[in-house]
């Protein structure tokens, strides 16, 4: 197996050689004049920050070097026969949930099915213990709980929410979906919240905790709601869509795509890793506003949808739209996937974010340079349903997705962004640099130095061969994804 994974995870994660990294430092440092830029030293792609939140799912968090500790057999050992356990009085969950059923004090042990009473005839210890537990614990455990249950309320709401692993999300009309019932169905009486302010502050954090990567609030602006619903939504497709009273306010939450698939696109890369986790993300956080008793309904990938989400992701402060049409963030670039809650949820909004996107866009065209199907404009934006704003083509777009093998969709103009780049300090000073420079002579320099040290097929070579292409990713594949290093085909 010939893997070079080294070579590659170094200049995948940095997109740049470290050859060609020093270079760029360098010039980076004389144009910019930026003092600081040229000694930093080589970082890229080794910054912790780098993968915002990814660490998790990537496993590198696990960094013990286990190899130096291998040994050739477990430290438990085998002294005597062995016997499989049996879950049905073995696991303590399932053997108390049986007592629990049968247990009457009248009749004791002897009222217990045989298996129960095998089990505890072996280890009367056990029932001694167990029938303690739901006789009086139990019963003092429920009394406390509801004289204490305030103190808990948020640590239960945010366990019971991280429980959500993959529900539908939703199929049936607002009204009866997106509001949360009692326990014992009736509605919910919303709890009362301090103040705006420290909602929000509560809903970003708890988005954290879900495992969201980015969060933002606003106010729903109806014009991003659908004038007609899709289906298996609650909406009847065919009606107008009447917008509900309670969708007020919208939180979007959002997390990144794998970086070195992504870089690896149109083949390579995926949506589909961003869009679960941020589905999930956002189920979860629908959960946890409805614990608070108030109406809550998520929009989220893959088509589960009620509205427009790249103008709600502007809205909510977390970016501003690329020629490309995407939203482009400072964090991640357009390296994200979003989702949204529309809520009643009284909450202090954010502002939307202007940090010199518009500006370098317009002398950029990058994106449009390398979209192999011509669909982003290298003109100006134009109006698009009253709104002046970077037009697509989406129908071009879409045709592109089955012109290449591999993984389905394309996202080559995701991947050649110059904002969309990984955390480093080089990364992190052009940033700085272009959103702080009136000028726009930053955004010239910068512009070049993408092309030249971010080199790209050309755009026909992203196609089939039968199709005149060599099917062609914009960078090479991370190893892991190498079928050819592993499958004998
Ligand atoms: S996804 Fe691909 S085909 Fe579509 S606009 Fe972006 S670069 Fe062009
Ligand atoms: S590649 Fe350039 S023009 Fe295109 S969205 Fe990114 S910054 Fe804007």
């Amino acid at each position: 197996m010939t893997l070079d994974r080294k070579r590659d995870e170094e200049q995948i994660s940095s997109g740049l050689t470290r050859r060609q990294l020093l270079k760029a430092s360098g010039l980076a440092g004389t144009v910019l004049g930026s003092a600081g830029l040229g000694l930093l030293g080589y970082q890229a792609g080794k910054d912790p920050s780098t993968y915002t939140g990814n660490e998790s799912f990537q496993g590198a968090a696990q960094t013990f070097d286990r190899n130096r500790f291998a040994v050739d057999v477990p430290h438990y050992e085998k002294v005597g026969p062995t016997q499989r356990v049996d879950a049905r009085t073995e696991v303590v969950f399932s053997r108390v949930s049986r007592l629990r059923r049968q247990w009457e004090e009248e009749t004791g042990a002897e009222g217990l099915d045989d298996q129960l009473k095998e089990y505890y005839a072996r280890f009367p210890e056990d029932l001694e213990t167990d029938v303690h537990l739901i006789e009086e614990i139990f019963p003092i455990h429920r009394e406390e709980a509801e004289r204490h249950r305030g103190q808990f309320l948020l640590a239960e709401a945010w366990s019971n929410a991280m429980g959500e692993v993959w529900p539908d999300a939703v199929d049936t009309p607002p009204e009866e979906s997106d509001f949360p019932s009692g326990s014992h169905g009736e509605p919910a009486e919303p709890l009362k919240m301090k103040s705006p302010e420290t909602t929000a502050v509560l809903i970003k954090k708890i988005a954290h905790q879900l495992g969201s990567v980015l969060v933002g609030i606003t106010r729903l602006n109806p014009d991003w709601v659908y004038s007609h619903a899709m289906r298996r939504r609650g909406f009847d497709p065919e009606q107008p869509l009447e917008i509900p009273k309670h969708w007020e306010y919208a939180i979007v939450v959002g997390t990144p795509m794998s970086w070195d698939p992504m870089y690896a696109n149109p083949n390579y890369g995926t949506s589909s890793d961003a869009y679960s986790k941020t589905r999930i993300v956002a189920l979860r956080l629908t959960s946890f506003i409805k614990q608070l008793g108030y109406p809550a309904r998520p929009h989220v990938p893959g088509t589960e949808y009620d509205l427009m989400v790249p103008p709600v992701v502007i809205d909510a402060g977390l970016g501003e739209q690329g020629r490309h049409g995407v939203v482009i963030t400072p964090e991640l670039g357009s390296n994200f996937r979003p989702a949204v809650i529309t809520t009643s949820l009284p909450m202090k909004i954010d502002k939307p974010i202007e940090f010199g996107v518009q500006d370098f866009c317009r002398t950029c065209k990058i994106c449009a340079e390398n979209c192999p199907s011509g669909s982003i404009s290298t003109g100006k934006r134009e109006e698009v349903r009253g709104y002046r704003r970077y037009k697509i083509d989406s129908a071009k777009c879409h045709s592109f997705w089955f012109s290449n093998l591999g993984n389905l969709g394309c996202r080559i103009c995701v991947a050649v962004c110059p904002y969309t780049r990984k955390s480093n300090w080089l990364h992190r000073t052009a940033l700085n640099v272009t959103s702080n420079d009136p000028t726009g002579l930053s955004h010239t320099v910068l512009t070049q130095m993408q092309k030249s040290f971010y080199p790209a097929p050309d755009p026909q070579d992203y196609y089939l061969p039968l199709l005149g292409g060599k099917n062609e990713s914009y960078r090479k594949p991370p190893w892991w994804l190498k079928t050819e290093d592993f499958i004998d085909l």
